[in-house]
């Protein structure tokens, strides 16, 4: 066997071609040093924070240390110094694996079964930050009731440096400094990022090509709380803003959600795997009907916890559900570009009474059926 290491692949090449079916096990040892991941500075009001990937961290007292899972253990070092230690028992992906050290206010806001939600934001911000941050809870019991049990142990909210507007670490969710108003401006984006605790960190998918499963589900979960917060209008409301999106995005960008062609990962992220693929839900949910459709999420959901997921695995899990073939509609929503783009005419038969209503179809691309059997 020989390997080949170029611009971030591996390649490697069998002594002997696999056979059909055949499992083949690679252990792969890395080393190196990060150029990038944790970001040390000043937050804006000027205090010192680190915000990274550890779990055991040493910091000077003034510090408060947040990460993945439980703290296992706080000890006072010396006089200067004190240990934290975050232990996650759960599997979660790599790129959800965070800590982040500054000086933070708490607020333990309160439970869901015997999940305990904790706002951690700059002191200088305790009194907004705490307002704003715990709508979490209303949020985590919706998801935690609707879809499944929340896989971990704890939920943070954090305030911090990152350079998205939000960041879905497992369990310990980061967000922008300015998130915190006072006012609850961004309950959409709180909403987001615990929506991926289900899809995208609990379940996720098992290649980039499949991102939708995340950011898609994320998507139109948003949309489903704000529905259940607001009412129906608020979801009209969305999706009218979403299929907007989708319309503007298709005309640079005629590639499908699942796009296999994408070598750069930096591209998945799109309005194809966040809003196109939240339209893709919502239009299932109607092909299925609303009790298969939270049927098949709660199957799917249940199955793939703490593990990693294809489209075709979703898919079979829909089939069965719904007892519906939906080839057809995986197809040409996540496999094909485009959407349809619809004209009409109509005229009124005096004589016989009758409307005569003619819909065609002129979108350049691929046609799309409405119905699947
Ligand atoms: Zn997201």
């Amino acid at each position: 066997m020989t390997f080949n290491h170029s611009s971030n692949r591996i390649k490697i090449t069998l002594t002997n071609p696999a056979k059909e079916n055949e499992t083949i096990t690679f252990e792969i040892n890395y080393s190196g040093i990060p150029q990038d991941g944790l970001i040390i500075g000043k937050n804006k009001f000027g205090d010192r924070g680190f915000f990274g990937d550890t779990f055991i961290i040493i910091a000077p007292l003034h510090y408060s240390v947040v990460a993945n899972g439980i703290k296992v253990e706080e000890s006072f070092l010396d006089a200067n110094r004190k240990l934290t230690h975050w232990h996650e028992e759960v599997p979660i992906p790599v790129k959800v694996m965070v800590a982040g050290i500054a000086r933070f206010a708490v607020q333990y806001v309160g439970k869901v079964d015997d999940i305990p939600i904790e706002s951690w934001v700059y002191p200088q911000n305790r009194a907004e930050g705490f307002y704003d941050y715990a709508v979490a809870i209303k949020i985590l019991d919706y998801f935690h009731h609707h879809i499944g049990p929340y896989s971990y142990k704890k939920l943070a909210n954090v305030q911090s440096k990152t350079r998205w507007g939000g960041l879905e670490n497992a369990n310990t969710i980061f967000y922008f400094e300015n998130s915190v108003t006072g006012k609850g401006d961004h309950e959409s984006l709180i909403t987001h990022e615990e929506a991926h605790q289900w899809f995208g960190n609990s379940a996720t998918e098992n290649d980039w090509h499949h991102a939708w499963l995340s950011e898609g589900f994320a998507t139109y979960f948003t949309s489903l709380y704000l529905e259940y917060a607001y009412g129906h209008d608020r979801l009209v409301e969305e999706e009218k803003k979403d299929r907007q999106e989708i319309i503007q995005f298709y005309k640079k960008n005629q590639a499908p959600i699942v796009d296999t062609t994408i070598m750069d990962i930096n591209k998945v992220l799109s309005t194809n795997t966040y809003q196109k693929a939240g339209w893709v839900l919502h239009m299932l949910r109607h092909e299925v009907g609303d009790v298969d459709f939270w049927k098949g999420i709660r199957t799917y959901y249940a199955t793939y916890q703490n593990s990693n997921a294809m489209t075709s695995d979703f898919k079979r899990i829909m089939e069965e559900a719904s007892g519906k073939d939906l080839s057809l509609f995986f197809h040409q929503w996540l496999y094909t570009g485009g959407h349809p783009n619809l004209s009409g005419s109509w005229s009124y038969n005096a004589k016989l009474k009758e409307v005569t209503i003619d819909v065609k179809q002129v979108q350049k691309g691929a046609f799309f059926n409405s119905h699947c059997k």
